[in-house]
This record gives C-alpha cells, structure tokens and sequence, in this order.
C-alpha cells in the first residue's frame, strides 16, 4: 500500500486579524488623507459589515474605559448596555458625518436665474467639541446669493448637509469654514454668508461653568466686496 507522505505544513498559523480600525486607518494613511475628528471618513469604509465591526470594536473599547473607571457594569443594571449603546450613538447618530457618507443632494440649474439673496435659518445645529465630546448646540443661518451659473437644492437639502457636517466632533470655527467649503464647491453661488451661534456645554458644565455662547460668521465672494448686502443679510437674521 503506498505510503502517503504528507509535505509539512508550510502555512503559518493564521495571525490574529488586525483590529477593523487599523486597516481604516491603513487605507487613510495610504491615500494621504488627514482623519482629524472633524473629518468624514466614509469613502474608507467598504461596506455595512465593516461599519458593523467598527461599531463592536468601539463598544468593546468603551467596555474598557467604563472599567477604568471603576464601575461594575456586571451587576449595575443602568450600565450593562452603556458601552454599545455609546458605540452605536457615536457611529449612527451624534458622529454619524464621519462615517455614513453625506446624504443625496440634487442640484439643479438656476433655470429662472434669480439674483435675490436668499436666507435659510435658523437650523438647529447639534454637535460636540473635539476637546471633550461634550454638545454644543446651535442655531445657523445660511445666506445665498445666487448667479446665473449656480446650482440650486431645496431648501430642506441646507439643513441636511449642515447636519451631516455638524455630526462630528468639531471646533465652531472648523465647522462653519467646512460648511462654507462644501456649499460653494456644490453651489458656486456669487457670494456666500453662514452664521453660527452655539452654546458650548463644555462652558456650562464644566470649566468656568458659565454660560457661554459664542457665535461666529463666514461671508464669501459678494459678501466680502458687498457691505450693504452684508448689512441686509445681517439684519435678517437679528445678529
Ligand atoms: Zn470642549
């Protein structure tokens, strides 16, 4: 009976996967792409299953920080679930404009051509500070005057893209230059102005403990050369 001879085994044992973070991070890096907080990351995660281990590698890092802490999440019926409800929230909610890509926008051409500054506000803003992941919460105005050229979207589409940028941990000042960026690269419009007044509940609840709000205001192209327009956008929002 001819013998079988068996060749070694020349495959290693299998290396324990990288975590789903690293290999994100690997085609960020890879592509020569800054992953600040306030940056979405979207493109680089390939599919609903690789979100979805995302997410458990994040609760399970959560579970960790809630132990460093000290607390008994085996028998503290309030935080048994904490770490994932955590992961969930930052992923799918309050940091979801990191991570689900922005939501359809159409736009359409200015086919009547309209030249009038158009004002949408005031959208509720919510976000946190990349400092403490503590909220902040807002009211924002976007003023739009259009040219010829521009590109139009409803109006509902403002907020929505507001939103997508405001779901991340962001810094004001950040924020609204993201905004600014975004409207004019889809919208082209002859001149742009965003204002943004929030309250910083890092201010209230911590630190100084005061109340604190800071507001902050980004004019571009018409804006800038324009000061009666400047004037009326102003006033129409009541700043
Ligand atoms: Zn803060």
């Amino acid at each position: 009976m001819p013998r079988q001879t068996r060749r070694p085994q020349r495959r290693a044992a299998a290396k324990p996967a990288l975590p789903v973070s690293d290999r994100v991070r690997a085609r960020i890096e890879a592509a020569g792409r800054r992953f600040h907080a306030n940056d979405s990351i979207a493109e680089f995660i390939e599919n609903e299953a690789e979100l979805q281990a995302l997410e458990t590698e994040v609760a399970s890092r959560m579970q960790a920080v809630l132990e460093a802490l000290v607390i008994d999440t085996d028998h503290d019926h309030n935080t048994t679930g904490t770490a994932r409800r955590v992961a969930r929230m930052f992923l799918h909610e309050v940091f979801r404009g990191r991570y689900h890509p922005m939501p359809r926008v159409t736009e359409f051409p200015n086919a009547e051509r309209l030249n009038e500054l158009m004002i949408v506000g005031p959208i509720t803003v919510r976000s946190a500070c990349s400092h403490h992941l503590v909220p902040i919460i807002g009211k924002l105005w976007i003023g739009v005057l259009p040219s010829g050229k521009s590109k139009l979207v409803g109006l509902s589409k403002y907020s929505r893209i507001a939103d997508w940028v405001m779901s991340r941990p962001q810094i004001q000042e950040e924020a609204v230059m993201q905004l600014a960026d975004l409207l004019e690269s889809r919208l082209r419009p002859e001149g742009l102005a965003i204002v943004l007044e929030a309250d910083h509940f890092c201010m209230q609840w911590r630190g100084v403990k005061d109340e604190s709000h800071m507001t902050n205001s980004i004019m571009r192209g018409a804006f800038l050369k324009n000061e009666a327009l400047r004037r009326e956008f102003l006033q129409l929002v009541r700043l």
